[in-house]
């Protein structure tokens, strides 16, 4: 694995550059914490993606800095236009319907939590989620965090919300009370998402809820790219590239996800499949024929009940 400069800015940006005749790392399992039990399963050329067998995480092979996937993931969310590519409207509408249902599936509501208690988005980009949550429960508290300091400016001053732009470990958050704490699509980016969830944890208020959301890798589509590149001896490579691609560093299973909670003490978990909001809204970007392959794939992953998020509600264990 090389290290590169890059032309401007940013600091230090790890790559996925191997040199001829490196060998390519499995790197650690995330949820077990060693590659004891994995090996890698695609040799992507420039990269390669592991399994790990005994709890099923599936993850990009090597080792990762923290800092560097900061830099990544603010260049792919904000510079290079996913902000843009969706309607950001919508998707903050979906995660609050999602997080009823989440805790609705829990016993739990929006307006059951504990009373007072603030509310916690971590990853709130520019808040559009958010200012949704605000608009749908009493009066509190609503923080959001994001390493983006650019995103939550933004924020701040369109929704005149609390958003800080930095790391939520490091953003002056107490611990013990927060009543709700959200996290959309946050763990697959993060080098350690243990450690994320441990810390998430310990910011719930006893009574309060954690709600987050992750990319399945148990779909109808992965499941196709995985075939394609096996049967054509990684001719077909590219849906693979572009279904564990640099950006998502896990991709969690049911099982695996679920022992990663447990493993870090959340309770009362309760998981289940979702959508994604780019089969339901989000493909009117993609050619025609993608998108019907996406719509023809999603509509599968509905029957078999192996839609492309996971969606899940925790406490704090004792
Ligand atoms: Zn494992």
């Amino acid at each position: 694995m090389s290290l590169r400069m890059p032309a401007a800015g940013g600091g230090l940006v790890m790559e996925h550059v191997l040199s001829v005749g490196e060998p390519l790392a499995v790197g650690d399992c995330a949820v077990c914490g060693t590659d004891h039990d994995a090996s890698i399963i695609f040799d992507l050329g420039d990269y390669a993606v592991s399994c790990c067998a005994a709890c099923g995480l599936v993850y990009l092979s090597g080792q990762r800095s923290a800092a560097a996937e900061r830099v990544r993931y603010q260049k792919d969310h904000f510079d290079t236009g996913y902000m843009q590519m969706f309607d950001i409207e919508e998707i903050a509408g979906e995660q609050l319907k999602s997080t009823r249902a989440s805790l609705g599936c829990a016993g739990a509501s929006l307006a059951s939590l504990p009373r007072w208690s603030p509310v916690l988005d971590i990853g709130c980009a520019c808040g559009h989620f958010l200012n949704k949550l605000r608009g749908a429960m009493s009066e509190r508290q609503f923080i959001g965090v994001d390493v983006s300091r650019r995103m939550t400016e933004k924020g701040r001053a369109e929704f005149d919300l609390d958003l800080r732009g930095r790391a939520f470990e490091t953003a002056g958050l107490p611990p013990g009370c927060f009543g709700l704490v959200t996290a959309f699509d946050v763990l697959e980016h993060v080098v350690s998402p243990g450690d994320v969830l441990a810390k998430m944890l310990r910011l719930l208020h006893p009574n309060g809820w954690g709600v987050l959301e992750v990319p399945s890798e148990r779909t109808i589509f992965r499941t196709v790219a995985r075939a394609a590149f096996q049967m054509t001896a990684g001719t077909i490579a590219e849906p693979l590239r572009a279904l564990y691609h640099p950006s998502h560093l896990t991709y969690f299973t049911p099982r695996s996800l679920m022992r990663l909670l447990e493993r870090q003490g959340a309770a009362d978990i309760v998981l289940r499949c979702k959508e994604a909001h780019i089969t339901r809204f989000g493909a009117g970007g993609y050619r025609p024929l993608a998108r019907a392959a996406i719509r023809t794939a999603a509509g599968l992953d509905r029957l078999l009940g192996t839609e492309a998020k996971l969606l899940v509600a925790f406490r704090r264990g004792e």
